[in-house]
């Protein structure tokens, strides 16, 4: 049996997941392909035998990333503020960071990494965000970006 879709989504992290949700909330028949037993990528979330969540992957929304707190008025999730200071350690001993993470790539490389191939192919992940770059908020973005991209290009 062969079935025809409008678009397909490879990679069901959260850039994936955001763009296979716009696409589909635009009316495009979608498919969602994931390599893995499971959706989410690098978000990944245990449960103790008592019920209480483990975040094995990202757990905090750094700074002010609006694509974060969209998704979580829209789920209707209380975000906590916290205090947070971050350090390195480096030959045995711990320097203070001024940012949780390091982002990917150099100036410029998000910007190449989106770059779309033939009008049809569109890439999406947190490294493909220069707002948001290394951040669950940037693969939203990202996500986002090349739904936008691949709905102007089925337009077209
Ligand atoms: C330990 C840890 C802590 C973190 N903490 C935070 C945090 O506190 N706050 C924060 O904002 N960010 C945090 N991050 C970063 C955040 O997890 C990532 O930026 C974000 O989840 C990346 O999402 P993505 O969709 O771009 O990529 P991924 O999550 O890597 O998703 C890619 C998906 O594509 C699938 N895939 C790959 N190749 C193929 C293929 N050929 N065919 C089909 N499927 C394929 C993979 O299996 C995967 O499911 C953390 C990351 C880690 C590892």
């Amino acid at each position: 049996m062969s079935e025809r879709f409008d678009a397909a989504v490879i990679g069901a992290g959260m850039a994936g997941l955001a763009a296979a949700k716009l696409l589909a909330r635009a009316g495009k028949t979608t498919i969602l392909l994931e390599a893995s037993a499971r959706s989410g990528g690098r978000v990944v979330t245990l449960k103790s035998d008592t019920g209480t969540a483990i975040e094995l992957g990202p757990e905090f929304v750094h700074g002010k990333a609006e694509p974060i707190f969209s998704l979580a008025r829209e789920a209707g999730v209380e975000l906590v503020s916290i205090a947070d200071r971050h350090f390195q350690k480096s030959g045995g001993r711990f320097a203070e960071l001024k940012h949780a993470w390091q982002p990917p790539g150099g100036i410029g490389a998000a910007q190449a990494l989106s770059a779309p191939f033939w009008g049809m192919l569109f890439i999406a992940g947190e490294a493909t965000d220069h707002e948001y770059p290394g951040t669950v908020a940037g693969a939203l973005a990202s996500g986002a970006r090349a739904a936008r991209q691949a709905l102007q290009a089925l337009q077209g």
